[in-house]
């Protein structure tokens, strides 16, 4: 079923390679690619990270991570030996000196060379600066950045002056590692390469769209970063925003990196200004056995916000007069990300039994169950006479890979394969980045000069109770998080 686009023979050097990111996503990511036949077999990992340790020690790592983040069904022991053997390691001081003479030793001049920044971002400046500098890395190579880009828009754009110093733009990869999911790939498809949608996509024909990420977790162990940061910093300026962009950009002229991100751009350019009665903060209380927000950041003051829901409006001729409505948080009833597409009425009702009657909504789901899903009324089947009844129209991703198919590929494996085949589409360019912090920092200096305090919500729930009138004043309501 499955059709593998082989990539280029490849060094990637994984900066933070012991790090909780790589340990979870990248290096069991990189092992799918392996065993699904995609990574070349002379291509090699390097880890390059602060302890003192050689390639043997290094593999042992490697191989508890598998074990632990790669189900026993989907590895075996001759995968994780050939793996293996791909992968070496190199102890490097990120802001100082040792390491980087052996670095450069391992790295082969003919193949494609990528490098992961998976360590804090105050490292990736003394990082990109070395890799220039010492002539590790050429001008067609390419670096990887995570998340966060930067926690306003000074920063971000420090952060891009001084990766700019060493690296052109075509070079460096932002990830939103939301981008790299199937279906947010497939809401793109779905879009443009049907007619059925494009003619509705509109505010004449779309009431509202709705955008959830909703976790079950807490802040937990990382409390004390993330009361630093805060559920608009940490979840709405990116990933909220990039699903906001895709599904309201304009048609690009092309699925080409810079045209698509164009129209992205002019969408996060179009956004008004979020007044404070559109929006609603929150944070966890404790219960099921954990503390509550407060406790987790060890700050019993703390005015950061665990959950967020706001009422966007983009201005322009398409949008105007159809609200995207954004929400995300911690510690709620269920996980579930998934944008919902609702629909106007029809203009007129020839049935009867217009009680029955629901609006269309294109619901795409992204965790769990990554899916497309449409809602349309139909008559209900039988001799009840003519009443209607709402039935999904489904696209499970799933069941059309087949039963045994291929699994769907997770975002991180997917992306890090895009930047091996320099395929910018996928992520996030510097200007983007500091259109959205532009967009969002005036709406947080606005509730931090006011001293604001988040409302306080029950875990395993929905949020607070502010964030339903935010929707019941408008006559809508949130879908159920499940
Ligand atoms: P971590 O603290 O678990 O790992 C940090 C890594 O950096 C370690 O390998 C460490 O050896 C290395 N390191 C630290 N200082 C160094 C130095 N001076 N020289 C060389 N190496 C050094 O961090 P993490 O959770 O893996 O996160 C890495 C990056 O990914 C961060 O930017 C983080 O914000 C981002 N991120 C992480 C997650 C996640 O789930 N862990 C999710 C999204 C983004």
């Amino acid at each position: 079923v499955s059709r593998v686009i082989p990539v280029d023979t490849f060094d990637l050097v994984i900066f933070g390679g012991t790090g909780d990111l790589a340990r979870r996503k990248i290096l069991p990511g990189l092992y799918r690619r392996f065993t699904g036949g995609q990574m070349p077999p002379d291509s090699r990992i390097i880890a390059a990270a602060r302890s003192e340790m050689d390639d043997t020690a290094y593999r042992a790592q490697v191989r508890a991570a598998l074990e632990e983040f790669v189900p026993a069904g989907k590895r075996d022991e001759a995968g994780v030996a050939g793996f293996l053997e791909r992968i070496h390691y190199v102890a490097i001081d990120a802001t100082g000196t040792s390491g980087w003479a052996d670095l450069k030793k391992m790295m082969r001049p003919d193949v494609v060379r990528a490098f992961y920044f998976s360590v804090a971002p105050s490292l990736f400046g003394a990082l990109a600066e070395r890799l220039h500098e010492r002539g590790i890395a050429g001008p067609q190579s390419r670096i990887v950045v995570e998340k966060p880009f930067g926690r306003d828009l000074e920063s971000a754009r420090a952060l891009n002056r001084v990766l700019a110093l060493h690296f052109a733009e075509e070079q460096i990869y932002r990830i939103d590692h939301y981008l790299g999911k199937e279906t947010v790939q497939n809401l793109m498809a779905v879009r443009f390469a049907n007619i059925l949608f494009e003619p509705l996509w509109k505010a004449q024909y779309i009431d509202h769209v709705q955008i959830t990420v909703a976790e079950t977790v807490g802040v937990g162990g990382r409390g004390a970063y993330y009361d630093t940061s805060g559920a608009m910093r940490d979840m709405v300026q990116n990933h909220l925003m990039q699903l906001l962009c895709l599904i309201a950009m304009e048609p690009p002229y092309h699925f080409d990196p810079n045209a698509v991100r164009d129209e992205k751009l002019k969408v996060i350019r179009a956004l008004d200004p979020v007044p404070p009665e559109d929006i609603v903060r929150g944070q966890y209380l404790a219960g099921g056995g954990q503390e509550s927000y407060v406790d987790h950041a060890g700050n019993p003051r703390s005015r950061t916000e665990s959950y967020i829901a706001l009422k966007v409006h983009i201005a322009n001729w398409r949008w105007k007069g159809t609200p995207f409505y954004l929400r995300t948080g911690k510690r709620l009833r269920a996980r579930a990300s998934e944008i919902a597409i609702t629909f106007r009425e029809p203009p007129h009702s020839i049935f009867d039994d217009a009680e029955d009657w629901r609006e269309n909504v294109l619901v795409i789901r992204l965790q769990p169950d990554e899916g497309i899903n449409l809602k349309v009324m139909i008559k209900e089947p039988g001799p009840g006479g003519m009443r209607l009844t709402q039935v999904p129209l489904d696209m499970s991703f799933a069941e059309a890979l087949g039963p045994d198919g291929e699994d769907i590929p997770d975002a991180y494996e997917r992306l890090i394969m895009d930047v091996i085949r320099g395929n910018q589409t996928l992520f996030m360019r510097g200007d983007e980045v500091e259109a959205a912090w532009a967009w969002a920092d005036p709406i947080i200096a606005a509730w931090e000069r006011r001293g604001d305090r988040p409302k306080t919500y029950e875990p395993g729930t929905s949020g607070p109770e502010d964030a339903l009138m935010l929707m019941h004043r408008d006559g809508r309501r949130w879908r159920e998080i499940r």
